[in-house]
């Protein structure tokens, strides 16, 4: 159960997804547009987004990186009117998690935000165990990745990286196991579950978007080797042996 935000203005779908989500136990945030959308992202403390691409005033891609911004953690399924490819690979680039075409079934819907709720839940076993971890074990290390899973928290080379679902399940795959080739069906595997209803295209974009946040957290940092992710042509990826990368499962 889950605070959930519906940012539509179509107030039939509004209504339709105020019930079900309802019926599913979750809290209902609604906001027929942009602006007002914007308003509950930043004080309705929403824990999920469902948003609707085209609105009046602010638009869903605009939101979408907006949301990304302030609140990389929360996931986003994107509703769209448009079933082409370019809108799709444009919103992931903007970090939404899923998307869903209309006219969507309900049902479908529902679904698909079970799965991102269980592919961005914390492992249950640390789930309020922040306060117990001693500080000391905090501390990233001044080189390399260091991932910890259970804070869901991610630096290289002592910058915090900002990194959506997609891209902590990615990196902290491809860091676990230097020089390990991961194909893209494999990496699909790690970001989509048993959803079959993405591309591996998608695999590509995130990695896209990774590279470019570990190349301006090098930067930031002063430090200007070249990009830790490798592509491995026609296999997909790997994380480079010589460049440090330590993933924590817990705390
Ligand atoms: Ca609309």
């Amino acid at each position: 159960m889950v605070r959930v935000l519906v940012v539509e203005d179509e107030e039939g779908i509004r209504e339709v997804l105020r019930q079900y989500l309802t019926a599913e136990g979750h809290t209902v945030l609604e906001a027929p547009d942009g602006t007002s959308g914007l308003a509950l992202i930043r004080l309705g403390n929403p824990e999920f987004v469902i948003l609707d691409l085209m609105l009046p005033g602010i638009d869903g891609f605009t939101l979408c990186g907006e949301l990304r911004r302030l609140r990389p953690e929360v996931p986003v399924i994107m509703l769209t009117a448009r079933d082409h490819e370019t809108d799709k690979i444009a919103g992931l680039r903007l970090g939404a998690d899923d998307y869903v075409t209309k006219p969507f079934s309900p049902r479908e819907l529902m679904a698909r935000i079970a799965a991102v709720a269980r592919r961005s839940r914390r492992p249950a076993a640390t789930v309020g165990d922040d306060a117990k971890r001693p500080a000391a074990a905090e501390s990233p290390p001044a080189d390399g990745l260091w991932v910890d899973l259970a804070d869901r928290r991610a630096f290289y080379f002592g910058q915090e990286l900002s990194l959506t679902r997609s891209e902590l399940a990615l990196i902290s795959t491809l860091g676990a196991r230097a020089m390990r080739t991961y194909t893209r069906p494999e990496l699909l595997e790690r970001l989509r579950g048993d959803d079959a209803e993405v591309t591996e295209r998608a695999v590509d974009v995130h990695i896209a978007n990774l590279r470019k946040k570990l190349d301006e957290a090098a930067a930031a940092a002063g430090f200007g080797a070249g990009n830790p992710i490798e592509t491995v042509w026609g296999l997909g990826y790997r994380w480079r042996e010589e460049v440090a990368s330590r993933v924590r499962a817990s705390g």
